[in-house]
């Protein structure tokens, strides 16, 4: 599939209503401006829609997150070149690339075969060197431990323990918290030393849930 002019012109405007929406990052802004998006989609239905500021189905009863909450998930990571990150729930692959494009050393974990296989054949496509994993996010990836980040793009039910431990000193976890289906708050929290952490609120978001091991994986 092709990245025609026209998909790049709704790129840029769509950057620009994220700009409005407050994203002020530029490294983020460039990063989505550069990606695209309509290839994530896998559904072709929703390939005119890809650059509206909107999350849309992949299948398996999954989303790819709308572009505002990709911008804003990544620009609370305080992201720099060459960091390592976790990020819980590929889906499309669409955040993960986001995270590339930044530079990062990325780890990304999803639950679901089939999203699983798509995403990380999409994303070596595009050259992309995340290394993916099938597996349950609530786990984490201790063998990589410790990460500078954890972005978690599922909604959670609690802050997992596992991933608390996985996280650096020094370093940050962005994840949305709330009932299942319902409305989840994005936290970050600051790694302040092994036992304490920072927790800071940055508003309402709506995610599909981060599911357990006592849950069905598809
Ligand atoms: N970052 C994705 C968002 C996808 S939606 C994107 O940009 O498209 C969240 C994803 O989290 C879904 O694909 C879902 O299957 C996955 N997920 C839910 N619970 C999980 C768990 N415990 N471990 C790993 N992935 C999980």
């Amino acid at each position: 599939m092709e990245d025609s002019f026209r998909h790049q012109g709704l790129r840029k405007l769509l950057v620009e209503e994220l700009r409005q929406k407050n994203i002020t990052d530029e490294n983020v802004l460039d990063a989505i401006g550069k990606i695209p998006r309509h290839l994530f989609c896998f559904d072709t239905v929703f390939l005119k829609h890809a650059y509206e500021d909107k999350a849309f189905p992949i299948g398996s009863g999954q989303t790819i997150s709308q572009p505002y909450t990709v911008a804003k998930q990544t620009e609370l990571l305080l992201p720099k070149k060459r960091e390592k990150v976790l990020e819980i729930g590929t889906g499309s692959g669409y955040q993960t690339a986001v995270l590339c494009e930044l530079g990062l050393k990325v780890f990304t974990i999803e639950r679901q075969r089939v999203l699983y296989e798509k995403s990380s054949h999409l994303l070596d496509q595009f050259g992309y060197k995340a290394r993916c994993f099938y597996g349950d996010g609530y786990a984490g990836r201790p063998a990589f431990a410790p990460f500078d980040k954890i972005l978690i793009t599922c909604g959670a039910p609690r802050i997992p323990e596992e991933l608390k431990k996985q996280l650096k000193v020094g370093g940050r976890m962005v994840i949305p918290v709330g009932e299942i289906n319902g409305v989840q708050t994005m936290l970050t929290l600051d790694k302040k030393s092994e036992n304490e952490f920072e927790i800071a609120e940055h508003g309402s978001f709506q995610f599909v849930p981060m599911l357990d091991n006592t849950d069905s994986a598809v």
